[in-house]
């Protein structure tokens, strides 16, 4: 079987940038967000589910999903937000699994599991460890706002929708605080991935 860890972390913590540290010592990275995105487009099965849930609209003509339509159906409705979870989570958990077997065949040194939903979706029952990225409020935006252009205020909102960094923390089997350089980051990162891959 292969060694497993979870990588989550609140918007802008880092969680990305520790997941390609981790592809460039040697891990495997499994992106939960963009399998879901995948999942939702091409699993028959889930996208039956999401139009039976949503209706029609939450996809467009060319087959592609309507996510404007449906992010705004789950935006302050927490119960269409569980609902739209609930159909999505687990078959990204299943798709999980299965990337565990390949990776265990391919004898994958350590596989990642990158999820900004880690304790949410459960996910974080199918992991040997969690690792949680955290950073300073104010650093973690500045970041965001650097990154996508996005408004102070609108990263602020995005965080109180996150489990809040002390509960996170308490979860965690391993944090790296990532308040310094980019080559700090790396140095920790490095660290983490030889104590978890030694024999
Ligand atoms: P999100 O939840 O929004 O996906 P994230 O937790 O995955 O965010 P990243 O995308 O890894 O965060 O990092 C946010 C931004 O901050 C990126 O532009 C990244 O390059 C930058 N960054 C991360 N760590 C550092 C650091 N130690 N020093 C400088 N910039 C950093």
């Amino acid at each position: 079987c292969v060694r497993t860890l979870g990588v989550t972390g609140g918007i802008g913590s880092g969680k990305s940038t520790v997941c390609r540290l981790l592809e460039a010592l040697g891990a495997r990275v499994f992106y939960a967000d963009e399998v879901a995105k995948r999942l939702m487009v091409e699993d028959p099965g889930l996208r039956h589910a999401i139009v039976e849930a949503f209706g029609p609209q939450s996809y467009q003509p060319d087959g592609q999903l309507n996510r404007a339509y449906l992010a705004a159906r789950v935006f302050r409705d927490p119960e269409a937000l569980r609902q739209l979870n609930a159909l999505v989570h687990p078959r990204v958990l299943a798709a999980f699994k299965q990337a565990c077997e390949q990776a265990a065949r391919e004898r994958v040194p350590l596989l990642v599991l990158e999820a900004a939903l880690l304790f949410e979706s459960g996910a974080d029952q199918l992991v040997d460890h969690v690792l949680v990225v955290d950073a300073p409020e104010g650093e973690r935006i500045r970041r965001v706002v650097a990154r996508d252009g996005m408004a102070p205020e609108q990263v602020r909102a995005r965080m109180r929708h996150q489990l809040p960094p002390e509960v996170l923390r308490q979860r965690a089997d391993f944090v790296i605080e990532n308040t310094g350089s980019l080559e700090a980051l790396r140095q920790q990162v490095a660290a983490l991935y030889r104590q978890l891959t030694a024999t």
